[in-house]
């Protein structure tokens, strides 16, 4: 595990979730992968020169972690379990044609492969992409890594599959995240955070996609639990967690969801901090003010710290610094300043196949999110200032 102390560059702490939009080039490449046109050396070569850019413009915003903008990874729900969101490359005992894992508001839908057998092994470990790209960093990385309560989403809702109950399924997934978890942090990270998108998605109650009625949220809140319960309190202030109402060709599957739906059972999860996304609500204080009210001094031995989401990766319109120092400095009337960070609201782009419609393009979505991510860095270190935090 990497020394890193989030509050020596900025004095407020400032960390990204993960995602940044794949090169036209590189969307181009995995597209020739699926349809056999070129071989995985070539899909890698591709994959290799999009995380070092990746690595080198992050470096440039001044950001003191970054990731490799999950640059090799077909989402950041499916990088365990599939090479490509065609499926190519799928992992053993999963088959196509599964549940969808959200519909989102512009109405397309990102669905997920289907289980077919038991057991579920990870065929890919983030930290087995980490390693091939921390070498290209100066400055510490962090690594996303996806939460059980997604992948618990692979086995059929109601049914059973023949000769794997769900409670094994679902030990097994809680024993692959938490290796995930371990080999990230032995691979180098210096913080992992947990992708949870499909939090608040818990509790949508969409016809047209039956898990979200189907009362999970409690339940999902207990799985995530039993991986953090592996870990002391001192790992677990290195492991986050991330909420968000999705992100996804620039639309969103749950911003119309109440957040309080969420956010108290949220808190009850034993992480150590919070990636929450805020920039893109429209009433920031009530959510702020649950924030503060929920966030909890001792979570199993840890003092939780919630990071603001400052930056709205779904829109072009970049935000300035001083807009980032005063949502931050607005966020303390309502939660301690010394348990106060700031992010992004979401990955800038979780998927690898992803136009990001409201850009215009891939390529000029990646200059605006370097720039988006220099303005919170900035705003960040101003906030500090301003609330005398150091
Ligand atoms: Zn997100």
């Amino acid at each position: 595990m990497t020394e890193y102390d989030p509050r020596t560059a900025t004095g407020i702490p400032t960390e990204p979730v993960g995602s940044l939009p794949r090169p036209s080039k590189l969307q181009a490449a995995y597209a020739a992968y699926d349809e056999g046109k070129i071989d995985k050396d070539a899909l890698e070569a591709e994959q290799d020169a999009a995380a070092r850019d990746s690595i080198e413009r992050f470096e440039a915003t001044g950001s003191p972690i970054i990731s490799d903008g999950e640059q090799r990874w077909s989402s950041f729900a499916t990088y365990p379990i599939t090479d490509t969101l065609a499926g190519t490359g799928l992992a053993d005992n999963l088959g196509p044609g599964g549940q969808f894992f959200a519909i989102f508001a512009d109405g397309h839908g990102r669905q997920l492969p289907r289980l077919t057998g038991g057991p579920l092994r990870y065929k890919t470990y983030a930290a087995d992409t980490l390693k091939k790209s921390i070498g290209y960093a100066h400055v510490p990385m962090k690594q996303a890594v996806i939460a059980p309560s997604m992948l618990a989403l692979l086995y059929p809702l109601k049914d059973e599959v023949p000769g794997y109950s769900r409670e094994q399924f679902e030990e097994d997934i809680v024993n692959e995240c938490e290796k995930d978890i371990r080999k990230a942090f032995e691979a180098g990270a210096a913080r992992v955070s947990v992708d949870f998108t499909e939090g608040r998605l818990a509790t949508r109650e969409d016809p047209r996609n039956p898990w979200t009625g189907a009362g999970l949220l409690p339940h999902f809140i207990e799985l995530n639990n039993r991986v953090f319960a592996r870990f002391s309190a001192e790992e677990r202030k290195k492991i986050g967690v991330h909420t968000c109402p999705g992100g996804d060709r620039d639309s969103v599957h749950s911003a119309d969801v109440p957040y309080n739906n969420l956010l108290p059972s949220m808190f009850q999860m034993n992480a150590g901090y919070f990636l929450i996304q805020l920039a893109s609500e429209r009433e920031k204080d009530p959510v702020y003010e649950s924030i503060g009210k929920h966030l909890r001094d001792d979570a199993d031995g840890v003092a939780q710290m919630a990071y603001i989401g400052v930056i709205n990766p779904g829109n072009p319109r970049i935000e300035s610094a001083e807009e980032v120092r005063d949502a931050l400095v607005r966020a303390s009337n309502f939660i301690p300043k010394e348990r106060i960070g700031a992010t992004d609201d979401c990955g800038f782009s979780p998927f690898s196949i992803d136009e990001k419609p409201n850009h215009g393009s891939p390529d000029y979505a990646r200059d605006v999110a370097f720039q988006k991510i220099t303005n919170r860095v900035e705003g960040a270190k101003m906030a500090a200032e301003k609330l005398g935090v150091s």
